[in-house]
């Protein structure tokens, strides 16, 4: 029988994922932070894959695999073109999770421009009596918010900003005309978007030519109060830099859910300022859509184990 290896965890992918599975192979859980995890990899056919890197390396110890089900639309962590050479199935879970992350990246907005996180810990440690005065946040009527990478998740962010009369601007290697009509968003080339908006938030997928794509170049372009949400992937933005242009005053906040090392070390520059909002990558941590993204991965993974192509291949290997 076959086996398929799960290692993004129960609370990711419940047993009864599992035992709709078990007529066709054995299914079986283990953190990829376990050597026995690589035991069981030996025979394994399927995996369903949190964010463990899968490369060579990884693959010479996998001689029986024949699908990495990612649990999740991000698959840096994936070498797919190792895995095509094998002949290994690459899957993801496309615009199940976009709305989670959406809600999110507006959740950040909203706590950096109003100071939640600030206010609650005034609250907690007493109120400090009627005196002590926060800083007063900012409204997000009129303001511009940039979107850098106008794909699934960043248009779930244009449709949530109609509710915050924001005006919306949007760099992309696509122009999406369609959208511009039906949304009223504004194309700009990335260094126009920079200087003109007051939020920018990133939304494009990690690749070469995305990596570090925001720097020091680019804070400069910023406004001195504008705020930089990520809840893309960490390595988009060069951290240091990023560190570098808060200090100095370049741009006013930053509001995080990724970051270059993850999880963020403990002491961590970042973690010392105080204009910066930081989660840990919890963009698609919700019950209703790790249960959608669980569903996708059993269906892909039930695909290849009869033999079907499954439905949700990476891009790069639908032909
Ligand atoms: P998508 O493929 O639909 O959108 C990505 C967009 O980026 C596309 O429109 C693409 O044209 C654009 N793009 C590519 N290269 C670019 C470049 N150099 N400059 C500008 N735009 C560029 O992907 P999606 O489903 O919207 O997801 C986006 C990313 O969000 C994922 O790849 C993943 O890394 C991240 N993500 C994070 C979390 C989280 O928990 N924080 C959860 C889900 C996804």
């Amino acid at each position: 029988m076959k086996k398929v290896l799960v290692g993004a965890g129960k609370i990711n992918f419940p047993e009864e994922f599992a035992d709709g599975l078990r007529d066709l192979a054995e299914v079986v859980y283990e953190s990829p932070r376990e050597e026995s995890y690589f035991d069981e990899l030996k025979d394994a056919s399927a995996i369903i894959a949190g964010m463990e890197t899968v490369n060579d390396d990884f693959l010479d110890k996998a001689p029986n695999l024949g699908i990495v089900a990612r649990f999740g639309v991000g698959y840096d962590s994936v070498d797919v073109e190792a895995c095509t050479k094998r002949g290994i199935h690459v899957t993801h879970t496309p615009g199940v999770l976009s709305g989670a992350v959406a809600d999110l990246t507006w959740g950040l907005i909203l706590s950096q421009m109003r100071g939640i996180l600030e206010s609650d810990g005034h609250v907690r440690e007493g109120w400090a009596g009627r005196t002590r005065r926060l800083p007063l946040g900012y409204d997000t009527e009129g303001k511009t918010l940039g979107i850098v990478g106008m794909g699934r998740i960043g248009v779930e962010v244009a449709k949530r900003a109609q509710g915050f009369d924001v005006d919306v601007v949007y760099y992309d290697v696509y122009r999406r005309e369609d959208l511009e009509e039906s949304m009223g968003v504004q194309y700009m080339g990335l260094d126009e978007l920079l200087k003109a908006s007051d939020i920018v938030t990133i939304h494009v997928l990690l690749v070469p030519s995305t990596r570090h794509l925001i720097g020091a170049r680019e804070f400069e372009l910023m406004k001195e109060d504008a705020i930089i949400v990520n809840t893309s992937r960490g390595p988009v933005i060069d951290q240091a830099a990023l560190v570098e242009a808060l200090k100095k005053g370049q741009i006013g906040g930053a509001a995080l859910d990724v970051f270059e090392e993850e999880p963020l070390p403990a002491g961590d520059e970042l973690a010392k300022l105080g204009n910066t909002v930081l989660t840990s990558h919890i963009g698609s941590a919700t019950v209703e859509t790790r249960r959608k993204m669980a569903e996708v991965d059993a269906v892909n993974v039930r695909a290849f184990l009869e033999g079907k192509t499954p439905p949700n291949l990476v891009p790069e290997q639908r032909k």
